[in-house]
């Protein structure tokens, strides 16, 4: 926490933090895992590139640099004695001004880890979830930024899953403002049709995901053509496969959309090729694009 270990228990901010109010914060959602090699992080210095952009689109100077990031969420692994586990580096706005005008509020760094399981559920990544599309649309490009991973994004992403999950379903996936598919409330979304890999584009009002930017280039190595197309909703219900990817759901197969069964309602060929080359990187420590960095060499 700004630059030192703190005790759990200890890592507190006061009420009137600027964060707490408005929604001041960027941050990353980073895993690390307990690979057949030791325990390595995934893409770390992708997701602390995005942190810094995040920041700067709201004229936020980081306080830290990637390097030093990278050395303080090792180090934080390291005291914690973790082998798998999750990654929040967050700057937020804290305590000065209560105002909305944010210039005297300091930005404060914390880095936590925690040991967090699969996100969506136990069988989730194997059989694959039943999501809905939202009623609630992601923001217009000219209103909140979505490149930046910010927390007040986060309070339409909990509209789209508090809704989903009211209804019964695991997931939401919202449309944008033009009325094209956008995301999941945590996760981008990946469409399989006639053997060709359709994702929703950034202008699309999406997080540029870096498993979505992984999922890609796994699929183009293993000659699958891919496209970064707008999509209409009905595309999820023709389609053969769709899946969401995302730091948390790593590749999570989506078995129904709206209660109408995608393909044969069981994972397919496709996603089950990218599950297998995620997992292998992921599991097997199995690294041939240097997305993983070792905690303990
Ligand atoms: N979209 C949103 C809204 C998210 O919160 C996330 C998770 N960070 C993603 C997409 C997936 O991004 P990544 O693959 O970088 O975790």
């Amino acid at each position: 926490m700004n630059g030192k270990l703190v005790n759990w228990d200890d890592a507190k901010v006061h009420v009137l933090s600027h964060v707490i109010h408005y929604g001041s914060s960027w941050f990353e959602g980073i895993r690390c895992y307990d690979t057949a090699k030791g325990p390595a992080i995934f893409r770390l210095d992708e997701h602390l590139k995005r942190l810094e952009n995040s920041a700067k689109i709201y004229r936020v100077d980081a306080p830290y640099t990637i390097t030093q990031l990278k050395q303080a969420a090792m180090e934080t692994i390291r005291a914690n004695k973790m082998k798998a586990c999750y990654i929040r580096p967050i700057f937020f706005r804290g305590y000065g001004d209560v105002g909305v005008n944010p210039s005297n509020n300091p930005v404060d760094t914390v880095i936590a880890v925690w040991e967090w399981g699969q996100y969506l559920g136990h069988e989730a990544v194997q059989d694959g979830i039943d999501v809905c599309v939202s009623s609630w649309r992601r923001a217009a490009p000219d209103t909140f930024p979505t490149l930046a991973k910010t927390g007040g994004n986060y309070m339409n992403s909990q509209l789209i899953k508090l809704e989903a999950m009211a209804n019964g379903y695991t997931e939401g996936v919202a449309l944008d403002a033009d009325g094209y598919v956008s995301e999941g409330s945590g996760e981008n979304i990946f469409v399989v049709r006639d053997g060709i890999l359709y994702t929703t584009p950034l202008h699309s009002a999406i997080l540029g995901g870096i498993t979505r930017a992984s999922v890609i280039q796994l699929a183009k190595e293993s000659g699958i053509e891919v496209r970064e197309e707008q999509m209409l909703r009905e595309f999820l219900y023709i389609a053969d496969e769709v899946f969401f990817s995302g730091t948390a759901a790593e590749l999570t197969p989506i078995r129904s959309v709206d209660k109408i069964k995608v393909g044969n309602g069981k994972p397919g060929q496709v996603t089950r090729e990218l599950q297998n080359k995620f997992f292998n990187i992921i599991r097997n420590g199995e690294d041939t694009h240097g997305w993983l960095t070792f905690v303990y060499d």
